[in-house]
């Protein structure tokens, strides 16, 4: 899968999403549109924690320049995304939010 938008079934196995279906007024300034999901979206495999902790850094400090943090952010929030850096947090993080709010 390139760049970030694909998606992950219950069952953890990946799909590619439409473009159609992508491409809203804040996905299009994505700064991860052009970087690798690689960072984003944790591997199909059992990830090690140490593996796991390079990768979420790498997709936050895309994050933290990303023109639409904020809405990338909200967006994740509303549909309860299941996996993944949005908005600068990991789903961990995106539930505690959610609990503080
Ligand atoms: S905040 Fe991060 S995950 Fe969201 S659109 Fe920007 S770069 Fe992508």
């Amino acid at each position: 899968m390139s760049g970030r938008y694909g998606a992950r079934r219950a069952n953890g196995t990946e799909y590619a999403l439409p473009a159609t279906a992508l491409i809203t007024s804040w996905e299009s300034r994505a700064l991860c549109r052009h970087a690798g999901a690689g960072c984003f979206i944790p591997p199909l495999r059992e990830e090690p924690e140490g593996e796991r902790h390079a990768r979420e850094l790498a997709a936050k400090s895309v994050c933290a320049a990303c023109p639409v943090r904020a809405e990338c952010l909200e967006y994740a929030l509303r549909v309860r995304e299941p996996f993944g850096i949005w908005g600068g947090l990991n789903e961990t993080e995106r539930r505690a939010l959610e609990r503080s709010r």
